[in-house]
C-alpha cells in the first residue's frame, strides 16, 4: 500500500512570509495527484509546519507557519477534507516527532509518494527519514520545486542518496489506476 504525503504547501510559503513564485508552480498537479488519491483510496496525508517560537527553524528563517496561524494552514486549493491525514511538524522532516511512522505502520503503508515544498529542503529530509526507515521513496517531479538548488539536481541527489524513483504525477495516478 502507498500514501501520498504533501508537505508544507501552505499560506506562508505560496502567498505569505515565504512565499517563492515556484511554490504555485506545483499547484494544478499536485491538485490533480489528491484527488486522483482521494478516489483510489490512497491515503492523503498532509505534513505541515506548525512552529513553536522555540524551534530552532526560527532563528534561522524568522517567523513561519506558526502553529495556529492562517499561515500555517493548507492552501485552500489543496484544503484537506474529512478523511485526509493532517501531522503538525516543527522542523524539516514530516518524520521527526510527528508520528508519521507510526500512522504509516498502523495503515499497512510501505512505500511512500512525497510531493510538496521545497525538493532542497522538506522533501529532501522527508524522503532522507523515509529511507532510514525502510518506505520506499517515490517523487513526482512537477509536484515538488527546489528553493535554492536547480530542481533537477535537487531530484537527483533523492535519487542517488535515498533510491527515490523519479517519476511524474501521470505516472503515479496511471500506477493507482492499474492497482
Ligand atoms: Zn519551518
Amino acid at each position: 500500500m502507498q500514501a501520498l504525503i504533501v508537505t508544507d504547501v501552505l499560506n506562508d510559503f505560496v502567498y505569505g512570509k515565504l512565499k517563492s513564485e515556484k511554490a504555485s508552480k506545483i499547484i494544478p498537479a499536485t491538485k490533480k495527484l489528491i484527488l486522483e488519491a482521494r478516489s483510489t483510496i490512497v491515503p492523503v496525508i498532509y505534513a505541515c509546519d506548525a512552529h513553536l517560537r522555540s524551534d530552532p527553524e526560527i532563528e534561522l528563517w524568522g517567523d513561519h507557519a506558526m502553529k495556529g496561524t492562517d499561515g500555517a494552514k493548507v492552501i485552500d486549493e489543496i484544503k484537506p477534507q474529512k478523511r485526509d491525514y493532517v501531522l503538525e511538524k516543527r522542523t524539516y522532516s514530516a518524520f521527526h516527532e510527528t508520528g508519521l511512522d507510526l500512522l504509516l505502520r498502523q495503515i499497512e503503508v510501505k512505500s511512500v509518494v512525497i510531493a510538496g515544498l521545497y525538493t532542497d529542503i522538506c522533501v529532501r529530509h522527508s524522503a532522507a527519514d523515509a529511507f532510514y526507515r525502510g518506505y520506499e521513496v517515490s517523487i513526482p517531479k512537477d509536484c515538488v520545486e527546489s528553493l535554492y538548488e536547480e530542481n533537477n539536481e535537487a531530484l537527483k541527489y533523492l535519487a542517488k542518496m535515498y533510491s527515490a524513483a523519479l517519476t511524474t504525477s501521470e505516472g503515479i495516478i496511471k500506477s493507482w489506476r492499474e492497482k
